[in-house]
């Protein structure tokens, strides 16, 4: 008798052969084990009981990057009696297996690092089969040297050694490397001369003198400063092009830290996860002074550890260079700023030559290597929401790891949005969501969009059957979409926005329908033309039905309304009666008074049902944040200021619910302009009250439409606050909530609503 087993999933490139080589070697097992196209195959003779222990094992003691899907057993009559456990060359095929995100580096690798007995002590790329770099320097499949930036460092005697030995860690580790063989790092002036001595010591004497040098990580180049030091940060602001935008902060664990920011056990397992993201963590007193202007106005800050030896070798630099591991649980003064450098907004920039001109001015040095980049790929942002993880944006880490669908169907190419865009590939019965990719806004980002589809659609080895984009016309998305539809010859499927956004929710809880679907966010194009944004739709797979929305409030000026919260305050005290006020409000800026006559006029005033507007004329009436830097930095600032209010009762009668069941948020604002004087307060309870209003209105149209499962989508629900009461009140209220976790609920998470749409419409 023997066994032949069939395993899917990430199998391939986690160390997944060595680990059934060991396995098969402890249970005194014979046979061998190989790569397929369609994962991992093993044969297996032996006792009955070793082989009834195997299955059971291979997935309790699977490699810490594996991610097995399935496994498919058949017992079978042994023809041959094998002596001995053999891994065999790879089966010929196409493969299908996909190639993992990249990961921190593992203990093993860091007590190597660490180690001055090691042949590796304090080489800035060692890495191993269970971390590293994967998806960044990856081409395409299948998943071998060769088609990774690493095909131009051929092996050395002592790494080929390793990577062709099954027992060792590093066997067929692609990416291995040593200081003989592999990559190697410099530090260079901003004019591009090399500057002698040990890169890392000179980079950090730097660091620490209040000099901003760039570091190329594993998806791109990082902007870098002593966190410390206001002067570097201003410094560093100044140059970015005065960004009141947060910066994230990288610290050698959570103790560093732990006086200036709060974190739970959810918390600092995130921070501490291979997959290394930047966890927003809520601000201590003492924070903005200890790290000044980091997150100016905001009650969270953003925080991650080291995740290359290249970082990790900073801080132990800084901690004089310790031997061996116990330091890096300890705390570290070292707290640096790491911040993407990512010139006015257009993608990151990964290539050295690149890093030089595009960079110029930025940095005061750079600290360069060999490397290539393939892709570019941001550092992955999240905040725990209950306990669970919630995407605000989702790159570095998480991507290519896919998100299981319920069915599968044809291949989907989805395109996205606008702003936060990513795309999205099926195949099958999985999604494959990109890294984020940024707003199209520049022709710079418009081609990274080209660059991260095509290279999605390499690594997968997927042709698209169907493309989805949004339904506004005037998207680069849309454009490309219509253009490679027509250039493959297949079908373009246009998304409702909103539709999306409910539709990934679904998606990833594998909801099929009918379900209500509750989105609340910025503005997308409506099929009716308008600007919407607060709309409670049914949702059944490919249809939906418009059931409600928020009751509309004028944009004065179009889109400069959204960028301008100010305007959208204007517009309120219009709705209020009270627009002589606006001028004398509004004195400062130089449009009032012109702004008041469009509303008067009603000219170049289109409506809009968004959530998001509210927030802004929210904040403007509170006279938050007037002008905006960045998009939802007004709602964020409103909600930066609710969390420092003691009491946050909601307000009575703070809305209608009109008998064509469209709830209007009027009265609101007229209680919001009654308590401008406690503006702390004001905020708190506005956020209290809209969670009633939004509470009592999905719940009047689930029970009129007979619907019990609400599912949540929309940028709205990163704000903290508004999702947590109102999660806590549609429970309350008998309804089945089903939120955004496994991609972003802003539009970061678009183009998995519109691959699932696309997948199921013909
Ligand atoms: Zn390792
Ligand atoms: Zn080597
Ligand atoms: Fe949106």
């Amino acid at each position: 008798m023997q066994h032949r087993l069939h395993i899917s999933g990430v199998v391939q490139g986690v160390g997944f052969r060595p680990c059934v080589w060991h396995l098969a070697q402890d249970l005194g097992l014979t046979g061998w084990v190989r790569n397929t196209a369609g994962g991992v195959e093993c044969l297996l003779q032996g006792e009955a009981g070793a082989l009834a222990q195997f299955e059971p094992r291979l997935r309790a003691e699977a490699p810490p990057l594996a991610d097995i899907h399935h496994i498919d057993r058949q017992h079978e009559a042994a023809t041959e009696t094998l002596a001995d456990f053999n891994i065999l060359e790879s089966g010929t095929g196409k493969p299908t297996t996909i190639i993992g995100a990249d990961s921190a580096t593992c203990p093993d690798c860091l007590a190597e690092l660490f180690n001055p007995q090691d042949r590796r002590y304090r080489y800035p790329f060692i890495n191993c089969t269970h971390c590293g770099p994967r998806y960044t320097i990856t081409r395409r499949l299948p998943y071998d040297r060769a088609q990774t930036s690493m095909a131009h460092f051929p092996l050395c005697p002592d790494c080929a050694r390793e990577y062709h030995a099954p027992a060792d860690r590093r066997f067929h580790a692609e990416p291995t490397a040593c200081a003989v063989c592999g990559p190697r790092l410099w530090l260079e002036s901003s004019d591009g001369d090399p500057i002698d001595g040990d890169p890392i010591a000179a980079t950090l004497h730097r660091l620490q003198a209040g000099e901003i040098v760039a570091i190329k990580g594993l998806g791109g180049f990082h902007l870098v400063c002593d966190a410390r030091n206001g002067a570097a940060v201003a410094r560093l602001r100044q140059r970015k092009g005065r960004d009141a935008k947060p910066f994230a902060l990288m610290a050698a664990n959570l103790v560093s830290v732990a006086q200036w920011v709060k974190a739970n056990s959810a918390e600092q397992s995130q921070l501490d996860a291979r997959e290394r993201p930047i966890v927003l963590l809520q601000k201590q007193p003492g924070a903005d002074t200890t790290f000044p202007n980091i997150a100016p106005g905001l009650a969270w800050l953003g925080l991650m550890r080291p995740y290359t030896p290249i970082h990790w070798l900073l801080w132990h630099e800084a901690a004089a260079r310790p031997q061996g591991t116990d330091w890096i649980d300890k705390p570290q003064d070292l707290v640096l700023v790491m911040t993407s450098a990512n010139p006015g907004g257009e993608p990151l920039v990964i290539d050295n030559a690149e890093a030089r001109s595009r960079l110029s001015g930025l940095a005061d040095a750079w600290l360069m290597h060999d490397r290539d980049i393939v892709v570019r790929c941001d550092d992955s942002l999240l905040r725990l929401e209950n306990n669970q993880a919630q995407f605000i944006r989702r790159a570095r880490g998480y991507t290519p790891t896919s998100i299981r669908l319920a069915h599968s169907g044809p291949s989907v190419l989805a395109l996205g949005g606008y702003f936060k865009n990513t795309v999205c590939v099926t195949r099958g019965h999985e999604a494959f969501l990109s890294q984020h990719i940024g707003g199209l806004d520049n022709p710079a980002t418009c081609a990274m969009l080209r660059e991260v589809a095509q290279h999605l659609l390499d690594i997968l080895q997927v042709k698209p059957e169907r493309i989805a984009h949004d339904r506004h016309p005037d998207f680069y998305s849309t454009r490309l979409a219509q253009e490679l539809a027509a250039q493959w010859g297949v079908m373009a499927v246009p998304v409702q926005h909103h539709h999306a956004h409910i539709a990934a929710v679904m998606a990833e809880h594998h909801l099929s329908g009918p379900v209500l679907g509750l989105a609340l966010d910025g503005i997308g194009l409506g099929t009716d033309g308008q600007a919407w944004g607060g709309e409670l739709l049914r949702v059944e797979g490919a249809r939906f039905d418009r059931l409600s929305h928020l009751a509309a409030r004028r944009l004065p000026g179009g889109d400069r309304a959204a960028r301008e919260p100010w305007r959208m305050a204007a517009s309120v005290l219009f709705d209020l009666a009270d627009s002589d006020s606006i001028v004398q409000r509004f004195a400062d800026q130089a449009n009032a008074s012109g702004v008041a006559q469009l509303l008067q006029k009603g000219v170049n005033c289109p409506p809009t049902t968004s959530l998001g507007r509210h927030f802004d004329a929210a904040a403007g009436l509170l006279g938050l944040c007037p002008v905006v830097s960045f998009e939802g930095q007004a709602a964020m600032q409103l909600e930066g200021l609710a969390e420092t209010a003691s009491d946050a009762k909601p307000w009575p009668d703070s809305y209608r619910i009109g008998a064509d069941g469209v709830l209007d948020l009027k009265p609101l604002f007229a209680r919001l302009l009654d308590h401008a004087h406690e503006p702390a307060l004001a905020a708190a309870r506005f956020h209290a009250s809209l969670a009633v209003a939004l509470a009592d209105w999905t719940q009047t149209l689930a029970k009129s439409h007979n619907l019990q499962r609400v599912a949540l989508g929309g940028g709205c629900f990163l704000n903290r606050i508004l999702t947590h009461r109102l999660r806590q009140s549609l429970h309350e209220r008998g309804l089945t909530v089903y939120e955004a976790r496994q991609a972003p609920p802003n539009d970061g998470g678009l183009s998995l609503g519109q691959a699932w749409i696309a997948q199921q419409e013909f």
